[in-house]
């Protein structure tokens, strides 16, 4: 709480009274934080990969370059670090156009079943990889008034992240139905699951269960994040359930019409 005061003066100089201004600043307070974790984040984020860059950079030109295994090895490591740091830098500004004014979708009127097979298609070779098989059951033809480009991206989100935190030969599964005057649909995976206690926070910027596990499977932590915010410009929602050992359910619900 901030509180201002300054006395009230009347036109002959004589004492009035006092005003008093309060304000509660507990929503800015809490503003400056997230905006000085999110600082904090993206440093550290950033500084990881490039501490990594430039260690194996010193040590080859100190003389490790004339071995060739070596030089193989750790031109490798080099690469993968060059490209997660792109990915971040990509999922970071794709964040902030997003929060920037006049971020738009395209709307059009679009089949759901045809955004699932697109997003099916870019992931099907994760899903190659590693055995994993899917189950697709979208009801009739499901007509949204949605951006599909966008509807991809998210879906392409939920299905990397639900053959990332799944083992082998396992299934997951895409249900599409109408509900009154929206549609859900819901992806499912038979994964590692998520703690409870961990979901409330699971769609902030940066937030990961297990940080070595998602940075080993290529994860910025900024993906749940980006669905978030590309579902509530869509005017729709999105909640997980999940079980340790079970699996997890992404539920998206999304107005059939376009929200004014
Ligand atoms: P990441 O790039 O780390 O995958 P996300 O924002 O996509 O970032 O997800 C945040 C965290 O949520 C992940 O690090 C992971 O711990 C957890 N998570 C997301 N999807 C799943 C899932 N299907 N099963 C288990 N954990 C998940």
């Amino acid at each position: 709480m901030s509180v201002y005061g300054a006395p009230v003066i009347g036109l002959h100089g004589n004492w009035l009274g006092i005003v008093v201004v309060m304000h509660d600043i507990t929503e800015l307070v809490h503003l400056e934080e997230v905006r000085k974790d999110f600082v904090a984040n993206v440093s550290h984020e950033l500084r990881t990969p490039v501490t990594s860059i430039k260690g194996f950079t010193e040590t080859l030109l100190d003389g490790a370059m004339n071995e060739p295994e070596v030089l193989k090895d750790f031109l490798e490591i080099i690469q993968k670090e060059s490209d997660r740091l792109h990915l971040l830098i990509d999922d970071l500004l794709e964040l902030s156009g997003m929060e920037r004014e006049g971020f738009s979708l395209q709307y059009a009127f679009i089949n759901v079943k045809e955004v699932m097979d697109d997003a099916l298609k870019i992931t099907s070779g994760n899903f190659e990889r590693k055995g994993i098989s899917l189950v697709l059951e979208i009801q009739g033809d499901l007509i949204i008034e949605a951006d599909a480009d966008r509807l991809i991206q998210v879906m392409v989100n939920l299905l990397s992240n639900a053959i990332n935190y799944s083992k082998e030969q396992t299934k997951v599964i895409i249900s599409g139905t109408k509900s009154g005057s929206n549609v859900a649909i819901d992806v499912t995976d038979e994964g590692i699951g998520i703690e409870q206690s961990q979901l409330p926070r699971l769609f902030e910027r940066f937030y990961r269960v297990d940080r070595a596990r998602s940075r080993d499977s290529g994860g910025t932590g900024l993906g749940l994040a980006i669905v978030k915010h590309l579902i509530e410009a869509h005017g729709g929602t999105i909640d997980v359930e999940s079980t340790i050992g079970v699996g997890t359910t992404f539920r998206i619900q999304l107005p059939i019409r376009k929200k004014i």
